[in-house]
């Protein structure tokens, strides 16, 4: 048992008693409560040289599962690395108000997709301004929907390559214009 399980052991049912959750938390959190327990079934690993048999029980496979996703996270990790550049690289982020993110919540998709739309149109449009960088950039954009504390907090990051002249100047720009949006 992981150690989010034990706290969902623990808590989760006063949890429920106290706070109204949408369809979609309770299926990620019955699908990590259940992650490789009997819950889901199991397979049996047979060694074809001693006959040594071992029983393992099945994953839940959910996106936000820890248990699951870590072996994905780490090749995802590794096959970036593959493909940035030896080069210095900037990070930055958009977000939006949070005045706005109960409208953001249940219209995901569209907002994501907006968010990534403005972000890159903004990075291209200030980079290829004469004033700042006047030349292309290269970046690579992630959504993030949740902070730390796992409150609900979308942004979209940007891993910004810097190329041209006036990178130092335009990348204070950029901060300081996204700051103002
Ligand atoms: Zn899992």
């Amino acid at each position: 048992m992981t150690n989010i399980q034990k706290i969902l052991e623990i808590g989760l049912e006063e949890y429920l008693e106290k706070n109204k959750t949408v369809g979609y938390k309770q299926k990620v959190i019955k699908a990590i409560k259940n992650c490789k327990s009997d819950k889901l079934g199991a397979h049996k690993y047979v060694c074809d040289e001693c006959g040594y048999e071992e029983i393992a029980y099945n994953s839940c496979r959910n996106r936000h599962c820890p248990n699951c996703q870590t072996g994905k996270k780490l090749k995802w990790i590794e096959a970036r690395k593959e493909e940035v550049l030896n080069i210095k690289y900037y990070h930055v982020v958009f977000t939006i108000p949070s005045e706005i993110y109960n409208i953001a919540i249940q219209n995901q998709s569209k907002i994501y997709k907006i968010m990534f739309k403005a972000s890159a149109e903004t990075l291209q449009e200030l980079a290829e301004d004469e004033k700042y960088l006047g030349g292309e950039i290269g970046f690579f954009s992630i959504i993030h929907t949740w902070g730390q504390n796992l409150m609900y907090h979308p942004r979209r990051t940007n891993r910004t390559r810097k190329m041209g002249r006036k990178r130092r100047r335009f990348f204070h720009t950029c901060k300081s214009y996204v700051k103002k949006i």
